[in-house]
């Protein structure tokens, strides 16, 4: 299923995404819980992470989509990095993703990662797109986008020239990074308009918790803690029950003010947490 088909509806649409589980905590086979916990929620798809070394002998990301296409039948969307991989690589995973049956990717270049040198096939993930479109058309392409700009770039001008140099190489779809703020997404928002951008833009929400994990995680992405979540975090970071508590309540109300706002769709991080994602989209259902 064309994935940007369903961004035509006036209310947003809401995705999860999903990772595939570790080996040594149970590997591929334990997806299946999750699955079944996410399955009544009606997501408009789900998508699954890419090993962040892009390994592409790992073919967990694809099974897992296959899986839920077939086993669930809600879309799947496979992300793919590119950085660490040759060109044969890429082609490798195009060609079992299209047997598959995966008809969406989302194209990513992945992180320079100490340790791990690049291949140089793939310098950027507009080059990843621009190969697909050529080389598979078939395939429907989503890209990354950041609300507060990419860590590695040195301003928001450049950051949006070079999304917009994405989506004209062919990215139909986009999702966010996580934000805490969503003055940020709106801001980022309207830069995307005045430079052209006007594919669908998913707003993605994480619900937090943990503080150190949240924590770490900003500290790669990037992403700022506004004093409303660094407060939350501070309170109750010895007591894990209310913090999850707090925190599922600011991703609602991040939601509630993203869909009153006519966001194209709200992405969530579900870090393979059914219960969690239970409740926010019951909190919100009325608004998809
Ligand atoms: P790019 O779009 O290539 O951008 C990277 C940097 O290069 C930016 O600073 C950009 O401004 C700059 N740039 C882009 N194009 C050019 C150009 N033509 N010339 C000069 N500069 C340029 N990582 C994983 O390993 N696995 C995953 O499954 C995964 N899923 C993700 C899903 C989402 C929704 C998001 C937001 C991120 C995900 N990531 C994942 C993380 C992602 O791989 C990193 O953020 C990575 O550092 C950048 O990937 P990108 O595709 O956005 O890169």
């Amino acid at each position: 299923m064309n994935i940007t088909q369903l961004f035509n509806e006036k209310r947003p649409r809401f995705s999860l995404e999903i990772f595939p589980p570790k080996k040594d905590q149970g590997g591929i086979d334990t997806i299946y819980s999750t699955l079944d916990g996410l399955k009544d929620l009606r997501p408009a798809f789900i998508s699954c992470t890419y090993g962040a070394g892009g390994n592409p002998a790992d073919s967990s990301t694809r099974d897992i989509c296959r899986i839920v296409q077939e086993n669930y039948h809600i879309p799947a969307i496979a992300h793919l990095t590119c950085v660490n991989s040759t060109r044969e690589q890429i082609d490798e995973v195009l060609d079992s993703l299209a047997k598959a049956g995966v008809e969406n990717i989302l194209a990513l270049r992945g992180d320079l990662r100490p340790g791990c040198e690049p291949q140089h096939d793939f310098e950027y993930a507009c080059d990843l797109i621009s190969y697909i479109k050529s080389r598979a058309p078939q395939f429907y392409v989503s890209a990354a986008c950041y609300p507060e700009g990419h860590p590695d770039s040195p301003d928001t001008v450049s950051d949006i020239l070079n999304l917009k140099h994405k989506v004209d190489c062919g990215a139909q779809h986009l999702i966010s990074q996580l934000f805490f703020d969503n003055e940020d997404f709106y801001d980022f928002r309207e830069k995307c308009a005045i430079a052209g951008i006007n594919v669908p833009i998913e707003a993605g929400i994480m619900p937090v918790s943990s503080k150190s994990g949240i924590l770490r995680m900003v500290s790669m992405c990037g992403a700022s803690i506004p004093k409303k979540l660094a407060r939350i975090l501070n309170r109750y970071e010895e007591d894990p029950q209310a913090l999850r508590d707090a925190c599922i309540a600011y991703a609602i109300d991040q939601i509630v003010d993203l869909a009153a706002n006519d966001v194209d769709g709200i992405h969530l991080y579900t870090m393979n947490k059914p219960e969690t994602a239970k409740r926010i989209f019951s909190a919100v259902e009325s608004l998809r």
